[in-house]
């Protein structure tokens, strides 16, 4: 039995009235300006449930912009008896095309974030949330550092803070960084996501002055302008990096994996090489007397020949070895630093008390 109802053709904001009937398995409709017209019942989908007083709104996925909208209850209701899928909700039809939908967009963007964790590992690097390197920086220094103690003191803390200064004399560019002194013999210091850099006690008790320790900071804040930490953590961890950030956790059993850890810090010697042009040039404008690092490295070479001490403290760092194990190619690097130009006079970085209280500041 045909009805009246009105049918939109999702191109013009008209309209238009109809008379619509059922024929076998299709809605049949025709009027003035429409002509005439079949949609499979099968193919119908309600824009909204049918509900009593309401008109019922229904659009095809032949025509996914058209509508018709009916007004006869009557009629609404012997339909949706007969045709339980217009009941709203989602038909398993349409779940299904959700579905599929759905998983070829998850598929894309894993895609996607596959090709960059892969290729652009230190372009990732750079959008990785603060709170997420924050966070993954803090377990990667708890799993390095293992149960050695974090030292501070009123006076070193105060020195830590001056060498920073100093270095950011004529540097407003430096990155947010934390600088921190951990009991440990183990002669090393290293940059974790987030900014954190990390000296043991051994580096500082091996250096004869704070320009040498001023010129490792520099080569560490090197590292971390360069996100080198965060892009090893990508390359190592690949889309789990990804999933971590968007997932909120730590990315799995990483950071208590302390091979994992140790392969972390250890940079490519174009890595050093970046943090190098970034600590001379730092250097140079905060007028900082750059042989300090020179001498330092020198000094390491003659003492150790380079090779890496014995573990003490079974901690991920002692596996790690000393600063040539996690910055390579020391010997032609360190060519690369030269001092001053003639007539520059440089900087004090500490003061002698200073200096004492940051050698000491692990009691
Ligand atoms: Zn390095």
């Amino acid at each position: 039995m045909a009805i009246e109802a009105v049918f939109f053709d999702g191109e013009y904001a008209r309209d238009r009235a109809i008379t619509l009937d059922v024929q076998g398995n299709d809605l049949v409709f025709s009027g003035q300006d429409v002509p005439q017209t079949r949609w499979s019942i099968s193919g119908l989908h309600p824009v909204d449930p049918p509900s009593p007083g309401q008109p019922f709104r229904i659009t095809h996925h032949s025509k996914p912009g058209a509508r018709l909208v009916i007004r006869d209850e009557a009629f609404v209701h012997r339909l949706v008896a007969e045709h339980k899928h217009l009941k709203g909700g989602y038909s398993w039809t349409h779940l299904k095309q959700v579905a599929v939908w759905t998983a070829g967009g998850i598929l894309a963007i894993a895609a996607l974030g596959y090709v960059l964790v892969s290729f652009l590992p230190q372009r990732v690097a750079f959008v990785l949330p603060e709170t997420w390197r924050d966070r993954v920086g803090g377990q990667v220094v708890d799993g390095l550092v293992g149960k050695a103690k974090r030292c501070n003191t009123p006076a070193g803390d105060s020195a830590k803070s001056a060498m920073i200064a100093a270095l950011a004399e004529g540097n407003t560019d430096l990155p947010p960084l934390s600088m921190e002194v951990y009991d440990m013999d183990l002669v090393n210091a290293f940059a974790a996501p987030g900014g954190k850099i990390i000296f043991t006690k051994g580096i500082l008790a091996k250096a004869d002055g704070p320009d040498e320790i001023a010129g490792v900071l520099a080569h560490e804040i090197g590292h971390v302008a360069h996100r080198h930490p965060e892009t090893q953590l990508v390359r190592l961890t690949g889309i789990q990096v990804l999933i971590s950030v968007m997932s909120g956790t730590n990315g799995g059993d990483f950071t208590s994996n302390v091979a994992a850890l140790a392969a972390l810090l250890r940079y490519s010697r174009d890595a050093e090489r970046e943090a190098d042009t970034y600590a001379r040039q730092t250097m140079d404008k905060a007028n900082i007397n750059p042989m300090g690092l020179r001498t330092f490295f020198e000094k390491m070479i003659k003492d150790e020949g380079g090779a890496a001490p014995a573990a003490k403290d079974s901690s991920a760092l002692d596996t790690l070895g000393n600063v040539f194990s996690t910055h390579p190619g020391t010997e032609d690097r360190i060519k690369q630093i030269t001092p001053l130009p003639d007539g520059r006079t440089p900087a004090q970085v500490l003061t002698p008390e200073q200096w004492k209280s940051l050698q000491s500041i692990c009691g």
